[in-house]
């Protein structure tokens, strides 16, 4: 019989054993600057990454595109490779490991913010968000092959170059493998404090173009419609949609409009960041921002945008795949937990798909998007030791 307390135990040490190589590993990746759309960066990194998992044994695919650099596909699954990794039957669906490489950072942030450690923190540009989840998805599947373990189904590995700035590019081969999978195991940064990602709010993303009739703000004012005034008016329009109880919010986080204090404007914009819980609820407010109506005679309004990103709902494959994690962890003597957040990933592309998704599985820290990013080390063993029991069993 399984003595299963004692699979996540052994894993538990060997993370322990090889603290140093991972945390080398992830220092060579935060080293690697890759700001999204920096296609020559997202190209290196993923070329890179991809030489060391040929190494391991898997089939490597790179997807290049010039403005976005390259997303990588890394198969373990074929023949003539080792033991652990050899090819299941057919029928079997894959396991999906996904995460980006990609980060928010502008090149040159390295030189002002080194990889560093201290005490229990590791610090650098994309440590958090996401390059430890990156290191501990190499290393589980190379524990696995170095203790003679094997995973439940063939794995695919998809480390995107463009999530940050929505998966225009890798949207695509995500709903492909997607597809093709049983389950997508996403190594995303968990909540702080370690909590997974069980749901996330759907994103949406407009451009509100307003246009007026320009004129001589001192001669002629009254010849004029001003497309700032009228932006104004549909700002607050737009703020009126916020429903913090149904977790509907709305942000105008850009405007531009206008070309000098003496000129009527003709035009203006914003740019609007939608967020919503329900597929339903995502279409009621794209359809009211569609709807907007100009307030000023003679002005008119353009729409232009749309959904982004579906939610990732709580389905019941998605809890029951927390409640095998949950008890994966308390092999180890962890207490895994999960919560919901408005921001979106990947994960929420294949969880529209219909299918599971496991998100927030990567190493505890804080400060994704933000200077005082970082991750804790001792967080390392228990969180690969999760991810490679979970590419085991699932
Ligand atoms: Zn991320």
């Amino acid at each position: 019989m399984k003595n299963e307390t004692k699979d996540g135990a052994a894993l538990l040490s060997y993370f322990e054993d090889n603290r140093a190589d991972i945390l080398q590993f992830m220092q060579w990746l935060v080293e690697q600057e890759s700001m999204s759309r920096e296609a020559e960066a997202t190209a290196r990194i993923a070329r890179n990454l991809g030489d060391r998992l040929s190494e391991m044994g898997a089939r490597v695919d790179l997807f290049s595109d010039l403005r976005f650099g390259a997303t990588l596909r890394a198969r373990f699954e074929h023949a003539g490779v080792p033991a652990p990794f050899r090819a299941p039957p057919l029928e079997d669906k894959q396991l999906l490991v996904v995460g980006h490489l990609d980060t928010v950072w502008p090149l040159g942030t390295l030189a002002a913010r080194p990889f560093r450690i201290e005490e229990d923190r590791a610090y650098g540009p994309g440590i958090f968000d996401m390059k430890s989840g990156v290191t501990i998805a190499v290393f589980a599947m190379r524990a696995l092959r170095d203790m003679g373990r094997s995973p439940q189904r063939p794995v695919t590995f998809l480390m995107t170059c463009d999530e940050e700035t929505g998966s225009l590019f890798s949207r695509e081969v995500i709903e492909e493998e997607g597809r093709a999978s049983h389950a997508a195991l996403i190594i995303e940064p968990p909540i702080p404090g370690g909590l997974l990602k069980t749901a996330r709010k759907g994103v949406g993303e407009f451009e509100l173009i307003v246009r007026g009739r320009s004129a001589h703000a001192g001669n002629d004012p009254r010849a004029g419609i001003s497309a700032i005034t009228e932006l104004a008016h549909q700002i607050l329009a737009v703020n009126a949609m916020n429903d913090y109880e149904r977790g509907t919010t709305l942000n105008v986080g850009v405007v531009r409009g206008g070309i000098l204090s003496n000129v009527i404007a003709a035009e203006a914009r914003a740019s609007i960041d939608m967020r919503f819980q329900t597929v339903e609820e995502g279409e009621r407010i794209t359809e009211a921002i569609r709807s907007l109506q100009p307030t000023l005679d003679g002005a008119r309004l353009e729409v232009l945008g749309g959904i982004n990103r579906q939610p990732l709902v709580r389905t019941k494959e998605v809890a029951s795949l927390f409640e095998h994690a949950r008890a994966l962890a308390a092999e180890i003597g962890y207490d895994l937990q999960e919560g919901s957040v408005g921001g979106g990933s990947d994960g929420n592309l294949i969880a529209a798909l219909g299918v599971g998704v496991l998100d927030g599985l990567g190493v505890d820290g804080a400060g994704a998007h933000a200077e005082h990013e970082h991750i804790l080390i001792s967080d390392i063993p228990r969180r690969a030791t999760l991810l490679a029991r979970l590419i085991e069993t699932v």
